[in-house]
């Protein structure tokens, strides 16, 4: 739609720039056809003033012939000897008056006398004339004038007065007046031009073709007249080239015509150079004569100014038009940065109401999650102290393992002292202060003893919060086989133990080092219940940063169903109220606080291999990552 828009919009434009060059055209075309007929009208003028002055000058010269008495005297008897002196009149009068031929005619229509008399070639003396207008007009009483071809075949104007004697017509006096002077006044008129006389036949013209041509188609009527009176000798008075449609304006005697260039065009032999805006056709008849001036002036310059003032009308159109569209398209754009700055400015207030809605969103969404960061920490915290409970309870249960052979551990000593007490009070009695010395000697040693197996297990049950510090894992060792002692020697284990203490430090906090190894022991002797040969080897190797510390024994070994869940909790293969599948787990998640691991697996030669992951300490060296498992 748009594009058919612009495409009307660009024709309309078109339109309209030919429109104003057309009428630009039409103005100075006027203009100057105007100015045209003004000059035109000036050399008519000119012209006409020529021809009136050289023709009209002599037209009364006729009707004074007939006070000449020698000429009446002729007329009244004709002869010989009234013909000369006549002719010699006749003949100075001619070459005063500078006219073609002056002659006398009887009423016969004869010459009796004339001007050229004495010229042997072109003497009219007895010429009979009665066939000429002018001779049957004067011999009516009327003074007349007319164009004819001389039978001489020299066109001129023929003046004509009838010579009365008394009132009775008796002769003719004619003046021809030659027309060749004129045929050198068409340079003054500076045009084609031509001249008709009352038949509407050229008779003189600038354009040799024009001449004796008829303006206007004869009837057969007519050119028998014409041939009667042979005003035209024996031409036969071709049709004009040119139709010429004159507007006569009778008043002021004038004409006006106009010639296209088409119509010349068509003409094989207009007369006429061709023009390409035609010619403008200007005529005015000339005071007192039947004869009119026809004058063709070619409108090439006329219709050339008016093309270039038109080209000039449209180019200035068409740059009001641009500077109109100019104009147009500035206000267009300053509209267009107008609606696109208020675009902006509401883009710009939304984007600024998006971010602070955002940023609205991004608050809340920090506060959330500070608000559930300090939930993770409260968590991590109830977990943490969960994690601590559930390795106490781990302890305890441990502990509760280990009490039928504390107290075993401790009967003994209980009832040597209850002995000894005894025989102590005895020998009080009787005065044997000595042995009574003796024997809480020995009682306070076996306290001593009793303390020293409460010792470890006090500090063992003691709940403590992990806290790694450079240990020896040897020492650990000890005091976890140290616990189990008595079941050791009633199971008949063999301990080979190769993690003596001082040898390595490692990162980690020593109570829970230990509560892991209890537990292995604990488990590694219940898999050994029933097997015929009982060894705990505890071996340890460094690996590059980590200290692995094997726990083996030569019990029954992990069934597949055992790898599988072995740290899963609550998987236990004891007896109800013996285990509670929780050690495995506690100990693995003790492993992984010290940032080692807990891994299991059958030795080769039986039984199973329990392999604790643990740090390494080296004096000014960060806690290491924990390796890949
Ligand atoms: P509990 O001792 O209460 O059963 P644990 O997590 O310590 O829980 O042990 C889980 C199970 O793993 C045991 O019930 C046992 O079947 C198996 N197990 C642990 N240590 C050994 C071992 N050294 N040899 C064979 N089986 C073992």
């Amino acid at each position: 739609m748009p594009a058919l828009r612009r495409v009307l919009l660009a024709l309309a434009a078109i339109a309209l720039i030919g429109v104003v060059g057309a009428l630009v055209y039409g103005r100075s075309f006027d203009r100057g056809t105007a100015s045209l007929k003004a000059a035109s009208n000036g050399r008519l003028d000119l012209f006409a003033s020529v021809v009136e002055g050289r023709v009209r000058r002599l037209e009364p010269v006729p009707a004074t012939i007939q006070l000449n008495p020698v000429v009446v005297r002729l007329l009244q008897d004709p002869g010989v000897a009234q013909a000369r002196p006549a002719s010699d009149y006749l003949t100075r009068l001619n070459a005063h008056l500078g006219s073609e031929a002056v002659f006398v005619l009887d009423v016969r229509g004869t010459v009796l006398a004339s001007s050229n008399a004495r010229l042997p070639d072109d003497s009219r003396l007895g010429e009979d004339v009665a066939f000429r207008p002018y001779y049957l007009e004067a011999l009516a009483g009327r003074a007349t004038r007319h164009f004819a071809i001389g039978t001489g075949g020299r066109p001129g104007y023929f003046v004509s007065h009838p010579i009365y004697d008394g009132s009775r017509v008796m002769g003719v006096a004619v003046i021809k007046i030659g027309l060749a002077a004129l045929e050198q006044t068409w340079g003054m008129l500076g045009a084609p031009a031509l001249v008709a006389d009352a038949n509407q036949v050229v008779i003189l013209s600038s354009q040799a073709p024009w001449r004796y041509t008829t303006m206007v188609p004869l009837t057969p009527d007519r050119r028998v007249d014409l041939h009667l009176t042979r005003i035209y000798g024996a031409l036969h008075l071709p049709q004009f080239p040119l139709r010429v449609p004159l507007s006569v304006d009778e008043e002021r005697q004038e004409a006006k015509g106009f010639i296209s260039a088409g119509d010349i065009a068509r003409q094989p032999d207009p007369g006429l150079p061709p023009s390409p805006a035609g010619y403008l056709v200007l005529g005015r008849s000339l005071d007192g004569m039947d004869w009119r001036v026809l004058i063709f002036t070619s409108l090439a310059s006329v219709h050339q100014q008016a093309l270039l003032d038109g080209v000039g009308g449209a180019v200035a159109a068409a740059f009001l038009l641009l500077l109109l569209l100019y104009g147009s398209q500035r206000r267009r754009i300053e509209r267009q940065k107008i609606v696109a700055k208020q675009l902006l400015e509401k883009i710009n207030a939304e984007l600024e109401l998006e971010v602070g809605r955002r940023t609205q969103e991004l608050t809340d969404t920090n506060v959330q999650l500070r608000r559930e960061v300090a939930e993770r920490e409260q968590t991590e915290k109830t977990l943490r102290s969960a994690q601590d409970e559930l390795v106490h309870a781990g302890k305890m249960a441990v502990l509760g393992q280990l009490a039928a052979s504390i107290t075993h551990e401790l009967t003994q000593p209980l009832g040597a002292i209850r002995t000894l007490s005894g025989n102590a009070a005895e020998f009080l009695r009787r005065g044997n202060a000595g042995q009574a010395q003796e024997n809480l000697s020995i009682m306070s040693r076996l306290v001593e003893q009793m303390a020293r197996i409460i010792e470890p297990l006090k500090s063992f049950s003691r709940k403590s919060v992990a806290s790694p510090e450079p240990t020896d894992p040897g020492r650990v060792v000890e005091q976890a086989l140290f616990l189990f002692q008595l079941r050791l020697r009633q199971d008949k284990v063999s301990i080979d133990n190769r993690c003596p203490p001082g040898r390595w430090t490692v990162w980690c906090d020593a109570n829970r080092l230990e509560q892991v190894l209890i537990n292995l022991f604990g488990n590694a002797l219940d898999a050994m219940r029933e097997s015929p040969e009982r060894r705990l080897t505890i071996d340890a190797a460094p690996d590059t940063d980590w200290l692995v510390v094997h726990v083996q024994d030569s019990g029954k070994g992990l069934s597949e169903t055992d790898l599988a869940h072995l740290f899963q909790p609550f998987y236990t293969t004891k007896a109800s109220g013996a285990g509670l599948g929780l050690g495995l787990v506690i100990c693995q998640d003790i492993a992984a606080e010290f940032g080692g691991s807990l891994q299991a697996r059958n030795a080769a030669g039986g039984g199973a291999v329990f392999s604790l992951t643990i740090p390494l300490w080296h004096p000014a060296a960060p806690a290491p990552t924990p390796p890949s498992p």
